[in-house]
């Protein structure tokens, strides 16, 4: 089932993005590295590579490791998206969709990361982070 096609913007207008979401969930990622980034867990939307950016000219993008990137808006400081490079697969940040439709939060990742001071109340998928890394070499990615 093809899911619809969502719209959004960072916080100042400058950097606009159309993407249609690969899964029809929002997923959580508690890792260091995402809290550290945003300031708490990570609430993307998988859209892979299909993302349509207006005002591309005002995002930065931050290599975090081997097999990623961070991108946020070089004007107001919202942070766009995480996109695992191997695939160039965006995950977007889900708080600049205007309506992210019939999404729920169905996976949280990294969860052996999570501190104990926060919980999400949904019942979704957990998987740790070595569960994650196992995963993607599985389908083919090496991370060393
Ligand atoms: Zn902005
Ligand atoms: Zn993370």
């Amino acid at each position: 089932m093809a899911e619809k096609q969502l719209s959004g913007q960072c916080l100042c207008g400058a950097v606009g993005v159309t993407a249609t979401p690969a899964r029809p969930h929002i997923e959580a990622c508690h890792c260091a590295m995402c809290r550290r980034w945003g300031g708490g867990a990570f609430l993307g939307v998988q859209c892979g590579e299909n993302v349509v950016f207006t005002g591309e000219e005002h995002i930065a993008r931050y290599p975090s490791s081997d097999w990623a990137e961070r991108g946020f808006c070089i004007k107001c400081g919202s942070n766009l998206f995480y996109r695992f490079t191997p695939a160039n697969n965006y995950s977007l940040t889900a708080g600049l969709f205007d309506d992210t439709g019939d999404l729920t939060l169905g996976e949280q990742i990294f969860i052996d990361e999570k501190p104990g001071w926060y919980d999400f109340a949904q019942d979704t998928v957990r998987k740790t982070g070595a569960e994650v890394i196992a995963e993607a070499k599985d389908a083919g990615f090496e991370f060393d």
